[in-house]
């Protein structure tokens, strides 16, 4: 394989924090010489001698001075991640370290790389495509485990196998009709449009499908974003700590909110819930707060989920009816808590009232939380999640591809119907293909391939 760049370039790909090992990476046409430079070892041995996937002992050094001992690994092209010849110094993991080796190379002749520079290599040199190198991206970002097998998915290749299975039969029905166009002579449509139109339909069809599979990849990804409300007292704290209690809580800081805002992420089932306002649940002394209204209101605005939590031993009021009012067009849980104290409200009352199956719980003896999961799960993953035969599409470039595609493809049907000239047809079918291109990068201008590798992280 030829190299695409003729600089070498380098970084350090491990975080800049004290840690057990860092690794400085080179990649490019120089990079074994340019590691010669710097590479020292016991017995005077050269990395431009060793074969690929080699592991060599010794020292990082530069003006004769030793800055750390390290295991260089060395990868020729084009068997790496980048497609290029590839060093990487193993070191000892100090932020000082790694940063004066990073120096040394760079003075032996290496460029410091920019962000996402590896991964852009490995596109440009047809390692991967664009929907795996994001993959890689969506591996290190992974906030749970159905995040991290969705990503692995992807890098093995299964968003773009379908995508490209679906675009190679659109480009099929195009050549057909541009041959058409080209030699109306020897080729013809006649007969064939009613078998064109069936192939368009199913490949919307399909894309159709990968789409419903974006709301559940998004929450994959990204979490759902979850509130608890209900009226003090009901034990939505109580919950909450039951919640956290099941795993540590990440807790964050909420960044532009004048108010105390506070954001817990809890993994249930893989499932990652970003439990949102924590404070305000905790800080009930809010004027606000007395009847729980107002509080729910604020917040299910921005709720994926809502759990609403009832207690048990006090009569519904106005109150509750005007929260279940608040909620009734998000997606929501009703939880009848307290079930250990003698109840006033019966799950039949509740769900009668809000019109949706109930979960029985005490928040305070921590029962009930298996059937609240399982219940979590099955709202949002129809009832469960399987990587066997589905693709998640967990990337908002891909998915608005794919919008644009399913747009495409009405236009050609509707084109068909009207009775419009067969080239009228193949400008949408081409409109198609390329919107699928791009998710692959079979067609995506330099500049959308810049702007994705540069949200990559330093080093990758
Ligand atoms: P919040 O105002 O909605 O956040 O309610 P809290 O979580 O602070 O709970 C109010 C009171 O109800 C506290 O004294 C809790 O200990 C109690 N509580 C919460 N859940 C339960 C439960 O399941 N059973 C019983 N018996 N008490 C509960």
């Amino acid at each position: 394989m030829s190299d695409i760049y003729s600089d070498t370039i380098v970084a350090i790909s491990t975080a800049m924090a004290p840690s057990g090992i860092g690794i400085v990476r080179l990649s490019g046409p120089d990079a074994i010489k340019i590691a010669d430079r710097v590479y020292v070892n016991p017995k005077g041995k050269k990395l431009s001698g060793q074969n690929g996937y080699t592991i060599h002992y010794g020292n990082v050094c530069e003006n004769g001075e030793v800055i750390d001992e390290t295991l260089a690994m060395l990868m020729r092209a084009p068997h790496s991640y980048t497609g290029e010849d590839t060093v990487e110094f193993d070191c000892h993991g100090g932020v000082l370290a790694t940063k004066r080796i990073l120096e040394a190379i760079v003075h032996a002749g290496a460029r410091p790389a920019e962000p996402g520079e590896f991964s852009r290599r490995a596109f440009l040199n047809g390692r991967i495509d664009l929907t795996q190198a994001e993959a890689v991206m969506d591996i290190i970002a992974a906030k749970n485990d159905h995040a991290l097998r969705s990503a692995q998915h992807q890098l093995k290749g299964s968003v773009s196998g379908k995508i490209s299975d679906i675009r190679q039969k659109l480009l099929h029905e195009t050549a057909h009709i541009e041959a058409a166009l080209d030699d109306p002579e020897h080729m013809s449509l006649d007969g064939y449009v009613e078998d064109m139109r069936q192939v368009i339909m199913a490949q919307r069809k399909a894309l159709e499908r990968l789409l419903e599979s974006a709301d559940s990849g998004k929450f994959m990804t990204e979490g759902i974003k979850t509130v608890i409300v209900g009226k003090p007292n009901a034990g939505k704290s109580s919950l909450l700590n039951l919640l956290i209690g099941e795993e540590k809580a990440i807790v964050t800081d909420i960044a532009g909110t004048t108010r105390d805002i506070l954001e817990e992420q809890i993994n249930i089932k893989g499932i990652t819930l970003r439990l949102l306002d924590t404070a305000g649940i905790r800080d009930a002394s809010d004027v606000i707060e007395k009847i729980g209204v107002e509080r729910a209101k604020e917040q299910v605005k921005d709720a994926d989920l809502v759990l609403y939590v009832v207690d048990g031993s006090v009569a519904l009021d106005d109150n509750d009816f005007e929260i279940m009012k608040l909620i009734k067009d998000r997606k929501f849980v009703v939880i009848l808590n307290k079930n250990d104290l003698s109840t006033i409200v019966t799950s039949e009352e509740l769900e009668q009232a809000t019109g949706t199956p109930v979960i029985s719980m005490s928040a305070k003896h921590s029962e009930g939380i298996d059937e609240l999961e399982d219940q979590i799960e099955k709202m949002f993953f129809h009832g469960g999640i399987s990587f066997n035969d589905e693709i998640y599409i967990t990337n908002v470039r891909h998915k608005t591809c794919i919008e644009e595609a399913i747009r495409s493809l009405g236009l050609v049907l509707q084109s068909m119907d009207d009775d419009m000239p067969e080239d009228f047809w193949s400008i949408d079918l081409m409109g198609a293909c390329d919107s699928l291109g791009q998710i692959t990068g079979e067609t995506t201008s330099e500049d959308l391939v810049n702007e994705i590798f540069s949200s990559f992280c330093m080093g990758k």
